[in-house]
């Protein structure tokens, strides 16, 4: 057994060894372990309200569950939180958060503020873009997430908590600017209905790629979509890749009507070739056949994100196979300058060049 250098169990033997987190599974699972222990169904739910609705991150504050129950449900699961280590930005504009998990590593979530021109409709709530794996193995040469390679994929845990956590954080900060409320409730004891929340949409393109850790991401999407969970709807929720074709096709499959969105950053194979090595195993004919399954399967828009970077994707010529491929994947396309990355050679185009 590894100890990292904060004292954890280290990565892959850390997931191993603890119990399963009772956040990774689905009112369904639980039900059959309520089952199992001769409780009601009615308690069931009572969990998930503490889970989801409250947020609560201790058995002991569960206060309506017997004493027993919740022993048992110790010993039988994890009940993680994240730790915020740092926070940049503020509220006006768009914040990070690192996030320490239980063995010691770190990931990141963007809250953005709403804005109606990107992936939903204009609110006053906010957009969250999440990480689904500790690095990236897939080694995007404009990106800093892969610098270090991979490191784990997170559990669906891990992904929802990213959700619940800035809820969490919200709260807390409402509640230090108005006082008042604190003596309304305890923070534990103080729940918020689905129209309340912080989040309404969520990206999922932050750390890692997405449908490389396919099963946990759609049990963590499944969670934050349930209407005993997370509430989420599935429009509101766009998962992002840099192409991996059988997982779209697969995604194509699922019940589900979440959004895709693809890391495009080349509309011909030798410019994407050249900042992005998926191309080579799924080149863009591929990409492109994969794209119109999933359209013909789920009828739904596709967007392009496409980040311009100086002398590599931004000259005048690739707007034609760019437009192209657009129009026959009636795919919408999100121009992105590139922000610069300390200890990478790319830089962001003139800002004439991006308005050309
Ligand atoms: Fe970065 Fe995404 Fe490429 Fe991974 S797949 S290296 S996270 S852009």
């Amino acid at each position: 057994l590894k100890i990292s250098p904060l004292g954890f169990l280290a990565g892959a033997d850390y997931v191993k060894r603890v119990p399963p987190d009772i956040k990774s599974l689905l009112r369904e699972e639980i039900e059959v372990q309520f089952k199992l222990w001769d409780q009601p169904v009615y308690r069931v739910t009572q969990l998930l309200e503490w889970l989801y609705i409250r947020r609560v991150t201790s058995w002991d504050a569960m206060t309506n569950l017997p004493k027993v129950l919740r022993e048992k449900l110790r010993e039988n699961f994890s009940l993680q939180s994240l730790e915020l280590v740092r926070k940049q930005g503020s509220r006006d504009i768009t914040q990070k958060f690192l996030w320490q998990l239980a063995d010691g590593a770190l990931i990141e979530s963007v809250l953005i503020p709403a804005n109606p021109s990107l992936y939903g409709e204009a609110s006053d709530r906010h957009t969250l873009c999440v990480s689904t794996q500790v690095g990236c193995a897939y080694g995007c040469k404009f990106c800093a997430s892969g610098l270090d390679g991979w490191k784990r994929n997170l559990a669906p845990n891990e992904i929802v908590e990213q959700v619940l956590a800035i809820e969490r954080w919200n709260e807390a900060e409402s509640r230090a600017k108005s006082p008042k409320s604190e003596t309304e409730a305890s923070p534990a004891l103080r729940p918020s209905s689905i129209e309340e929340r912080l989040i309404n949409n969520l990206v999922i393109m932050g750390m890692g790629e997405p449908l490389s850790n396919y099963e946990n991401l759609l049990k963590a999407l499944r969670i934050l979509n349930a209407p005993w969970g997370g509430g989420i709807g599935a429009r509101k929720i766009t998962i992002s890749t840099s192409g991996l074709v059988p997982q779209i096709r697969r995604l194509a499959d699922e019940p589900e009507q979440f959004r895709l969105a693809i890391s495009l950053h080349g509309a011909t194979d030798e410019v994407r070739q050249r900042i992005m090595p998926v191309n080579r195993k799924y080149p863009l004919k591929e990409l492109t056949a994969a794209l119109e399954y999933y359209q013909a399967q789920k009828d739904r828009m596709i967007t392009f994100e496409y980040i311009l970077i100086a002398g590599v994707n931004d000259a005048v010529e690739q707007t034609q196979p760019l437009g192209a491929l657009a129009h026959h994947l009636r795919a919408k396309v999100n121009l992105i300058p590139y922000n610069k990355v300390e200890g990478l050679p790319w830089e962001r185009p003139a800002e004439e060049v991006c308005e050309d």
